[in-house]
């Protein structure tokens, strides 16, 4: 009884906020997004289809990947581009955590049956990370890890070289220099020996960045990759 009234006073004090723009509260058994939020999300159908998707597309050809799913679409002026610009540039982090739940149910609640072992973030480099406080991408991995229980561990990949060294280069030269930004720790290629890894990034647009960290990953003896993001960009 006095732990149900708490948990209406917690609720009356820190309502449930809606992911979508942090401005609505909602009930608090009602899902993640308020309903006017929740008539203009785009979500993809990759869950029921985890094989055949526009992610497995985009990934074609350049990764073996056992599944890849997107939970949402990502497009110029969209609700998804505010969402993650908020949980990005605004460090609403409940977004990102929030995002991770879900797709960790829907891993789990959909047709993929060899559930990943080990989940991966794409790092950020340390100097940016320092800056910035937190790496998105560990936010949303860490709580899919939870939702499936997988490990977790936002040390093992580590990115040498800052993205915005690169930005002098031409299109071509990022992509193959991409490839060498990438490195794993001594502890990381031991964890990952045999292992189903999943690599979680948070807006997936060209698929450079997943392709560069999935062949380092299965270079160094994975069994096999899957790929999950919170927003692929169409
Ligand atoms: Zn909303």
């Amino acid at each position: 009884m006095i732990k149900k009234i708490l948990h209406q006073i917690s609720n009356t004090i820190f309502p449930k906020m809606c992911i979508g723009c942090m401005e609505r509260s909602i009930p608090n058994d009602q899902g993640h997004f308020c309903v006017y939020c929740l008539s203009e999300i785009p979500f993809t159908d990759h869950f029921s289809s985890p094989n055949q998707n526009l992610m497995c597309e985009r990934l074609y050809g350049r990764l073996p990947v056992n599944f890849a799913v997107a939970l949402l679409y990502f497009s110029e002026g969209n609700i998804v581009q505010n969402m993650m610009h908020l949980f990005k540039y605004k460090s609403e982090i409940y977004i990102g955590q929030q995002l991770g739940d879900i797709i960790g149910s829907r891993i789990m609640e959909g047709t993929i049956t060899s559930i990943p072992e080990i989940v991966l973030p794409v790092p950020m480099h340390a100097q940016k990370k320092l800056v910035k406080g937190f790496n998105q991408s560990a936010i949303i991995g860490q709580r899919i890890a939870e939702k499936i229980g997988a490990s977790f561990s936002d040390d093992f990949l580590v990115k040498i070289i800052p993205t915005s060294s690169q930005t002098s280069k031409n299109k071509m030269e990022r992509m193959d220099n991409l490839r060498h930004t990438f490195s794993i720790t001594p502890e990381g290629i031991e964890a990952i020996k045999d292992k189903h890894i999943l690599i979680v990034d948070d807006t997936v647009t060209t698929g450079a960045t997943v392709e560069a960290c999935g062949k380092l990953i299965l270079k160094n003896g994975a069994k096999e990759i899957s790929v999950a993001c919170a927003a692929l960009a169409y």
